[in-house]
């Protein structure tokens, strides 16, 4: 620094974008005092999650360090305030509304690009102090039914696998994941592989970038994955290929499962139809399987978000467990993470049905928990999930609301109804970087640092711990989150959050982990908990488990041991379900959002960068030639897309990428950047009933040109 807040040094830190977790080395330079900041960055050669690379976002993330629509001072009721005014206030009215309705009448509702610290304060907070389990993460979005199915067959939310295994595998299952656009640095790794030999076989009713270059596409109908995972763990029993001796030994449930595998028609002749695929692709797919014990079946977004969610995983998980594929290179189930810090906020607690440390609500766990905060009166119970969070708020059962770093008016499903939530909600505290969609209903607003400022831990997709590290000093009054949080919780009257540093919050969680005999469980930071601030400070990239020799642990259960009380896998049973709603006359298409490739969520970063924008400039929804025909709808015309919930408008893309019967539009399209091209507005807030992980994936939907009356 050279004293007018201008810097000019190399710091290697994180990307803030996907769960990958790739290092990026960012040399800065400019002045928050006026001048312009800039930043050069590159991918950090020595992390291993990327070894150098950086994706078209990671690479534009020096267009995105500007202060433009940044929050940089409090506010209340649109009036600057200070700090201490801001926080005494959020302060007052939460204890106010506890003390007249009650803990559950407030709520946290947190986000993915919190890091590791934030978000174990927000947890120790609402669940801890506050004795209320509704803080949720809008990582419910994205994993929740991964994160359930992980619980269910392992015991806890464990994934088994790292990048190696995606280098090792002789076959490697994309189901429901675009990795060509959403984990682009991991699918470079892939399409490496594959030049060594390695097949690729993609489950999606979109041909995706994915597909394109694929061994094999099965473009299956929307919810018709439990059949296809039943149908090839049908079909590996019949050719004698289950892992008998490893089930024996490790693996509870499997009677069960093919109980239900035998409730259902299982010929190939059945299940293709039922997945609406050709006989030979299917047969083609199960005989890749049979012919590879080295199988990585990566999951995300495309399973996840479905009202069936929760037994996809499970039916997946199964497979793995009775062939013996999870434990050994090259062989597991990998669910893959959407955003930068989502295993983090699973760790520490950011799950409204979770506790720190992948505890839950049984009683010991709580009380383990209460004991070490020093907080009788920690939740018993879980809290609301983000979508019933939401509906809470709009039935007047929640009456103060905090969001922290999420833009929830465009994310959520039937995100109208969280508009209306908000504008009657009587109190709602917004901390975030920028002005967002969200912003716009918060009495008080709160400046949180950037990713370029903050400093703190993220956990990616295979466990591994990196640090993220400031990059510019706070521009303004921005102050980082969990300092936010922790001056509230002082403010309400709450000891335990003092701290002077993040590395204190870091090394509290790690004892946390270990604390009465939790290091038999696999979350376990005990290696990391006595780390001096200069140890925090110089942190490499690990992989949790750290147990107290520091050393990390690349793989789970490779001695067959899961986390469950007998130290057994558990099969699950699931049968084939339909959508939640069905499609009809009226709305007689599937709609499906997601992502694009050079855009994240709602746009508050990418947006800012051209190069990023040029990709796809305008919203749009991709329609197969044949739909397109039958109504009228020309490509590059705009089309209006209407569900139960409302229209939005987009320019058609007639594409045979598409399935017959699909829409699919991109959900990242904001109030600043095309109001009219919203899509999360037209989803019906279906949830799995389990992991109360919305269906993003399927709505009735009808499309027609713009024009048409
Ligand atoms: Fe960032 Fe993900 Fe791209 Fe890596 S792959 S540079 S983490 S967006």
């Amino acid at each position: 620094a050279d004293g007018s807040g201008a810097i000019a040094t190399t710091v290697r830190t994180t990307c803030p974008y996907c769960g990958v977790g790739c290092g990026v080395s960012g040399a800065a330079g400019g002045s928050q005092m006026g001048g312009e900041r800039t930043l050069a960055v590159s991918g950090d050669p020595a992390h291993p999650a990327n070894k150098g690379r950086l994706c078209s976002k990671g690479s534009a993330l020096g267009a995105t360090v500007g202060l433009q629509g940044r929050l940089l001072e409090p506010s209340i009721n649109g009036r600057v305030a200070s700090w201490g005014e801001a926080t005494a206030l959020v302060a007052k009215r939460f204890r106010d509304t506890i003390a007249r309705h009650g803990r559950d009448s407030v709520a946290f509702y947190v986000s993915g690009q919190l890091l590791t610290e934030d978000y174990y304060v927000a947890n120790k907070l609402m669940k801890g102090f506050i004795g209320s389990g509704n803080i949720d993460t809008n990582s419910r979005l994205c994993m929740a039914s991964a994160v359930a199915a992980h619980k269910q067959a392992f015991g806890a939310d464990l994934v088994p696998g790292c990048y190696e295994d995606l280098d090792e595998a002789d076959l490697v299952v994309f189901a429901g994941h675009n990795a060509a656009w959403t984990h682009p640095i991991l699918f470079r790794r892939l399409e490496a592989a594959k030049a060594r030999g390695q097949k690729h076989v993609v489950i999606d009713p979109r041909r995706t970038d994915t597909a394109e270059g694929a061994d094999l596409h099965l473009a299956v109908a929307p919810q018709s994955d439990v059949r296809l995972w039943n149908g090839l763990l049908a079909e590996m029993d019949r050719r004698g290929l289950l892992d008998l001796d490893y089930v024996a030994e490790h693996v509870n449930g499997i009677d069960a499962v093919r109980e239900a595998l035998a409730q259902d028609d299982q010929s190939l002749a059945a299940v293709a139809a039922d997945c609406g695929i050709a006989v030979e692709d299917l047969l083609a797919f199960y005989d890749l399987f049979a012919a590879n014990p080295k199988t990585v079946s990566l999951f995300s977004m495309g399973s996840n978000q479905s009202a069936q969610g929760v037994a996809k995983g499970l039916a997946i998980l199964n497979v793995h467990l009775a062939t013996g594929r999870i434990g050994k290179p090259g062989s597991c189930p990998f669910s893959i993470t959407g955003q930068p810090n989502a295993m983090g906020g699973r760790e520490t607690g950011g799950m409204a049905n979770t506790l720190a440390g992948h505890m839950d609500f049984a009683p010991e766990d709580r009380d383990r928990v209460a004991r070490f905060w020093g907080a009788p009166h920690t939740a018993r119970a879980p809290g609301l999930k983000a979508v019933e969070m939401f509906e809470a708020v709009r039935a007047g059962k929640i009456k103060a609301i905090w969001v922290m770093a999420t833009n929830p008016a465009v994310s959520l499903p039937d995100a109208g109804a969280v508009r209306e939530a908000l504008e009657a909600c009587p109190f709602v505290v917004v901390s975030d970087c920028v002005e967002t969609d969200t912003t716009a209903y918060a009495h008080v607003k709160l400046p949180a640092l950037a990713w370029a400022e903050k400093d703190g831990t993220v956990t990616n997709s295979e466990r591994r711990i990196s640090r993220q590290r400031a990059l510019f000093p706070a521009p303004g009054q921005a102050r980082a989150d969990w300092r936010i949080m922790a001056d509230v919780a002082q403010g309400m009257g709450f000891d335990g959050f003092g701290w002077a540093s993040q590395a204190s919050i870091f090394r509290e969680w790690a004892r946390l982990t270990a604390y009465e005999n939790q290091g038999s469980r696999l979350l376990d930071l005990s290696g990391l908990s006595s780390m001096t601030p200069h140890d925090y400070a110089a942190m490499t990239p690990i992989q949790w488990p750290v147990r107290a020799d520091g050393q990390g642990t690349p793989r789970l259960f490779v001695d067959g041991r899961f986390q469950t009380p007998d130290g057994r896998g558990r099969m699950v049973p699931v049968r084939p379900k339909g959508p939640a709603d069905a499609v009809s006359d009226a709305f007689p298409m599937s709609l499906n959002t997601g992502r694009i490739r050079d855009q994240w969520h709602t746009m508050t970063r990418t947006g800012l960068a051209p190069d990023l924008c040029r990709h796809a400039p305008e919203p749009f929804v991709e329609i197969h030639p044949r739909d397109a025909k039958a109504v009228g709808i020309k490509d590059g015309a705009l089309t209006r897309v209407s569900t139960a919930r409302g229209e939005a408008v987009a320019l058609a893309r007639v594409t045979d990428r598409q399935r017959v019967g699909g829409l699919f539009m991109p959900m990242h399209w904001t109030d600043a950047f095309a109001p009219s091209g919203k899509s999360n507005h037209l989803i019906a807030p279906n949830l799995d009933p389990v992991s109360g992980q919305p269906e993003f994936k399927h709505t009735p939907a009808r499309a027609r040109p713009y024009r048409e009356t």
